[in-house]
């Protein structure tokens, strides 16, 4: 199995990174997490101020497949961490794949949140499959869907275990930053959505299976972890 981290976009200021996950399997299946920003949102006027995107010709997620051989068609599933805006903006480049969320997050979005509602032409669109599931859940042998509501309710991370480098928890947006790991003493972000013990609840989560399964903790945005990792085309096993 192989891990590949995409690196599909910066917020500034800050140099916050946007990172999807490609996950290939030892019999093929490719397993996509997360589409990161759309192209729309560089420069688009609606952007919180202050906030400015980047999104070099390299970091679209079509960009970042073919830079590794592959195409849309060629990815089987499409993880959804949640619809944040910059998570879910090219979901719908990929028709072929099964889309799998967490069922209470896609009905919080199918029901008109407005929190979801940019990205809703790409993340609803009609030739979308979505697998709709609840909880925890093993996605194929040595990948594991964690439910990690706090952020966002229903919000997933990805429990995965490479043969060589060991166990990796990409704990996407319910641990942020390195500075977030701590259940007790995390700070609570102007975008957590949750109620304060859920958010406290899932970090302890994280916290936990880590220590359990002995893994890497990935953290959602943190810039001064990311450049400490192999970023693709190079990869983990
Ligand atoms: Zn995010």
């Amino acid at each position: 199995m192989r891990l590949y981290f995409l690196h599909l976009g910066t917020m500034q200021p800050g140099d916050i990174p946007v990172p999807g996950y490609l996950i290939q399997t030892d019999d093929g299946t490719n397993i996509l997490v997360d589409t990161g920003w759309p192209l729309s949102a560089v420069d688009d006027p609606q952007n919180p101020p202050g906030l400015s995107i980047e999104i070099r010709p390299e970091d679209t997620v079509l960009a970042r497949l073919k830079e590794i051989g592959l195409q849309p068609s060629d990815i089987r599933y499409l993880v959804c961490t949640h619809l944040d805006d910059d998570h879910s903006g090219n979901h719908d480049l990929f028709p072929n794949a099964e889309v799998v969320i967490q069922r209470q997050h896609y009905e919080l979005a199918k029901s008109g949140h407005p929190r979801f509602a940019a990205n809703r032409a790409s993340w609803d669109h009609p030739s979308l499959k979505y697998q709709l599931i609840d909880g925890d859940y093993e996605l194929v042998p040595g990948v594991e869907l964690l439910e990690t509501s706090g952020h966002v309710p229903g919000h997933q991370s990805v429990l995965l275990r490479l043969p060589v480098s060991g166990n990796v928890l990409l704990a996407a947006d319910a641990v942020m930053h390195s500075s977030m790991s701590d259940a007790e003493t995390r700070i609570i972000f102007v975008t957590d959505m949750d109620d304060e013990p859920t958010i406290r609840l899932s970090t302890r989560k994280i916290s936990d299976v880590a220590h359990r399964e002995d893994a890497l903790v990935v953290y959602g945005h943190d810039p001064q972890q990311w450049p400490t990792l192999r970023h693709s085309p190079s990869f983990y096993e």
